[in-house]
C-alpha cells in the first residue's frame, strides 16, 4: 500500500470538483424522488433538482443546523424524512437529541483516509476506546481502522486500568479515541507501576471528538513518544477532514462536500475567510444537504507537501455563537488565544467598538511578561494579527504593564446597536 487510500487524494482540483458535482446531481435527484421533506426543501427554496448540477450551486439551498434536524425528526421520526427508508439500512444509530442516523453497508471509507494519513496499516494493532454503545463513533472508527488493515481491540470505554492491561497483554501499538482519556490511560499506567513509554508500544495515536491542546500534544509527543494526529468529524455526516504528516491543517475527505459560509446569511466565504463549516456527504441514502455543523473554520489552499490536493481546515476556531462580525469578517476568541500564543508573555485583548458606521478594531497588549522580546512588537503583532483573523487592526494600545490580567477576555465587543 502507498501512501494514499487511493488517487482520489491526488486528482486534480478540476476532477475533484467535477466528480463530486455529478455525485451531487445524484444524490439531488435521488433525493427528490425518495423523500418528500426533500422535496418539500426544494420548492420552499423554488428549486427543482436540475438546480443543482454543481458543487457551486449549493448554496442556493438553506443550511441545515443540528436543531432542526431534532424537530424534523420530532415530527416524523425516525429519519425526519430525510432518508431512503426502502434502502437496505444496516445499523441504526442514535446521538443525543435524540438524532437517528441510517448507515448503509456501503463502499464509503469512513475515516479510513485519517487512518492511512496518520500511517496506521497492517501490523498495527489498535486500541479503539470510542464508545461502541449506540452512537456510531465506535463502529465507524473500527471500520476505518480494518479497512487500512489494522487489527483492533474494541476496547470502548472499558475503564482505564482495563485499557493498561490490554495495551501490555496484547503489546497495542496504537490508539484511537479521545486525548484526555489517553492521559488518563498514561495516568492510569504510571500509577500501576509501569513507564509508558518504556514498557509499552503504543506509539501512534488519532484522535477525534475533543480538540487536541498543543500543550497535550507536545507532552504524549516528546514524554511518550507517541505520534498524535487529529481528525475531524460529526456524527450527522461523518468523517469530514483529518491530518497529514505535516500537521499543519487537515486535508477534506473526497466524500464530502465543505463549505465555508457566513452564518448569518448561508453564502459560502472564500479561502482564509472565517465562517461556519457546512458539510454535504455525498450518498444515496440519507439526503441531508448542508449540515451547518456551527464549528468555525478557514480553509486554505496552499498545497501541501503531503502531495494531496484537496483543501486544508485550518483547525477549529470555536463555536459560531462565540464570534463577532468586525467589517464583514468573523474573528472568533481562540484566534485572539493564538496570538497570545505566538507572542510569549503578552497577554492580548481585542475591543470591536464603533465610530460612525464603521467597526473600529483594537487590540489591547499588556506585553509586562515579554521582556527584550517585546522590541518591535507592535509592527510584528500587526503582521500576524492580519494572518490569523484576516482584518486589519486599527489601533494597538500597549497597556500599563498589569493592566491585562492573563485571564482577561480575550475578544470584547463594545459596539451597541439601535
Ligand atoms: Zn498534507
Amino acid at each position: 500500500m502507498g501512501r494514499y487510500l487511493d488517487d482520489l487524494e491526488t486528482q486534480s482540483m478540476q476532477m475533484r470538483a467535477e466528480r463530486q458535482s455529478r455525485l451531487l446531481a445524484d444524490m439531488v435527484r435521488r433525493g427528490y424522488e425518495r423523500s418528500h421533506r426533500v422535496r418539500a426543501i426544494f420548492d420552499e427554496s423554488g428549486l427543482s433538482p436540475a438546480d443543482i448540477r454543481s458543487v457551486s450551486d449549493l448554496e442556493r439551498l438553506p443550511v441545515i443546523n443540528r436543531e432542526r434536524i431534532v424537530r424534523m425528526e420530532e415530527e416524523e421520526p425516525p429519519y425526519g424524512g430525510l432518508a431512503d427508508v426502502s434502502a437496505r439500512i444496516e445499523r441504526i444509530f442514535t446521538s443525543p437529541g435524540p438524532v437517528y442516523e441510517p448507515h448503509l453497508n456501503s463502499d464509503d471509507p469512513l475515516w479510513a483516509r485519517a487512518y492511512k494519513a496518520a500511517g496506521f496499516g497492517p501490523g498495527d494493532i489498535v486500541l479503539n476506546a470510542f464508545s461502541y454503545h449506540m452512537v456510531a463513533a465506535g463502529l465507524t472508527f473500527h471500520g476505518g481502522l480494518v479497512r487500512v488493515g489494522a487489527t483492533v481491540v474494541p476496547s470502548g470505554t472499558s475503564p482505564a486500568h482495563q485499557q493498561v492491561q490490554l495495551i501490555k497483554d496484547l503489546k497495542v501499538t496504537g490508539y484511537t479515541g479521545t486525548p484526555s482519556f489517553l492521559m488518563a490511560i498514561i495516568d492510569k499506567a504510571n500509577e500501576m507501576g509501569y513507564d509508558f513509554a518504556r514498557d509499552f508500544s503504543l506509539r501512534r495515536a488519532a484522535f477525534a471528538a475533543e480538540p487536541l491542546q498543543p500543550s497535550l500534544r507536545g507532552r504524549f509527543e516528546r514524554d511518550f513518544g507517541i505520534d498524535t494526529y487529529q481528525m475531524y468529524g460529526a456524527t450527522e455526516v461523518g468523517d469530514v477532514a483529518y491530518e497529514c504528516r505535516e500537521k499543519n491543517g487537515w486535508h477534506l475527505c473526497e466524500e464530502v462536500i465543505v463549505e465555508i459560509v457566513d452564518p448569518e446569511t448561508g453564502k459560502p466565504l472564500g479561502p482564509g475567510e472565517l465562517g461556519e463549516v457546512v458539510v454535504t456527504r455525498l450518498n444515496p441514502i440519507f439526503f441531508l444537504f448542508r449540515f451547518g455543523t456551527g464549528d468555525l473554520s478557514r480553509l486554505t489552499d496552499a498545497p501541501c507537501p503531503c502531495g494531496r490536493t484537496s483543501l486544508r481546515l485550518e483547525g477549529i476556531a470555536g463555536r459560531v455563537g462565540e464570534a463577532v462580525k468586525v467589517r464583514g469578517m468573523f474573528v472568533a476568541p481562540s484566534q485572539v488565544k493564538r496570538l497570545t500564543d505566538m507572542f510569549p508573555g503578552i497577554v492580548v485583548q481585542l475591543v470591536v467598538s464603533r465610530s460612525g458606521t464603521r467597526d473600529v478594531l483594537t487590540a489591547r497588549i499588556d506585553a509586562s511578561g515579554a521582556g527584550p522580546a517585546s522590541t518591535g512588537l507592535a509592527e510584528r503583532f500587526e503582521k500576524a494579527f492580519q494572518e490569523v483573523c484576516t482584518v486589519r487592526l486599527d489601533r494597538l494600545e500597549l497597556v500599563e504593564p498589569g493592566t491585562l490580567a492573563a485571564d482577561a477576555k480575550p475578544l470584547l465587543d463594545e459596539r451597541t446597536w439601535e
